[in-house]
């Protein structure tokens, strides 16, 4: 593992690229890395991630206690829903949390990234989901981001932003590249009229070669391999494009019988 004075610098250059990629606006977001089992880096709250040099960088404790600042630094207010990640996946090096817009405007519409769409994004993310909203810095977003720990590496937080995690530091923050490409690529195929979606046969390809890759991390196909092919909806194989449809009949059902209520009442 490098030295802690290269991870810090690391922290900084993957700060300064979350910033200039429009990923966060003034001093929102905030990164870890894992040194240890007792012994993490994180950004500080209250300054821009665009603009950190080391020393900015604080440590904590697996609680997210702070072990060392430098001057007024202190870490960073969202570090417990950090540490909860820690906590239940091992596996983990590094976590990010930002706003990135298109991300993020799923997350505030409530629209989870479900639709099967590019390879890149079913190989890396599989489907991100929405964990319910929390308010910032409090318990909320740990408890409600941690029953999907165990098979995504990235989810959407309700009307906030995104997180994402990995083995290390620039594979984390790949995630959060992938999880907002992919959310301006349904955003945009969306509005061209709706995007094609793959067929369960593709998906599968698509799982397998992630399989054969190798990939670290948690991913739908995982959980579906892991719980017997009844993931519950998590998966693109199991469910996307069934749901898609479902869903469409449903809203025309229901047009259907409120048009119908609507005209009854006006008779
Ligand atoms: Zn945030």
């Amino acid at each position: 593992m490098a030295n802690e004075y290269e991870i810090k610098k690391q922290i900084c250059d993957i700060g300064k690229r979350i910033y200039d990629r429009n990923m966060v606006a003034a001093n929102d977001g905030n990164i870890s890395v894992k040194l240890n089992d007792h012994e993490f880096l994180c950004t500080p709250t209250g300054v821009s991630k665009g603009f950190m040099t080391p020393e900015y960088i604080c440590k904590v404790d697996e609680n997210g206690n702070c072990l060392q600042a430098n001057g007024n630094f202190r870490p960073s207010s969202e570090i417990k829903m950090h540490m909860r990640v820690y906590k239940c996946r091992p596996d983990v090096g590094a976590v990010v949390h930002a706003h990135p817009t298109f991300a993020t405007s799923f997350a505030i519409a409530g629209i989870p990234l479900t639709q099967p769409i590019m390879p890149e994004a079913v190989i890396a993310l599989g489907c991100v989901p929405i964990a319910e909203y929390g308010t910032p810095s409090t318990m909320e977003i740990p408890d409600n981001v941690e029953k999907y720990l165990p098979y995504y590496d990235a989810v959407l937080l309700e009307s906030h932003g995104a997180l994402t995690w990995s083995v290390d530091l620039l594979a984390a923050y790949h995630k959060m590249e992938s999880v907002e490409f992919y959310a301006e690529l349904l955003y945009k195929s969306r509005q061209l009229g709706g995007p094609k979606e793959f067929d369960k046969e593709q998906i599968q390809k698509l799982y397998e070669i992630r399989r054969q890759m190798g990939l670290p991390g948690k991913h739908p196909a995982d959980m579906c391999a892991e719980l017997g092919g009844q993931c519950g909806g998590g998966c693109h194989s199991c469910t996307s494009t069934k749901t898609s449809e479902v869903s469409s009949t449903d809203i025309e059902k229901i047009v259907a019988e409120v048009t119908k209520k609507i005209l009854t009442q006006m008779k």
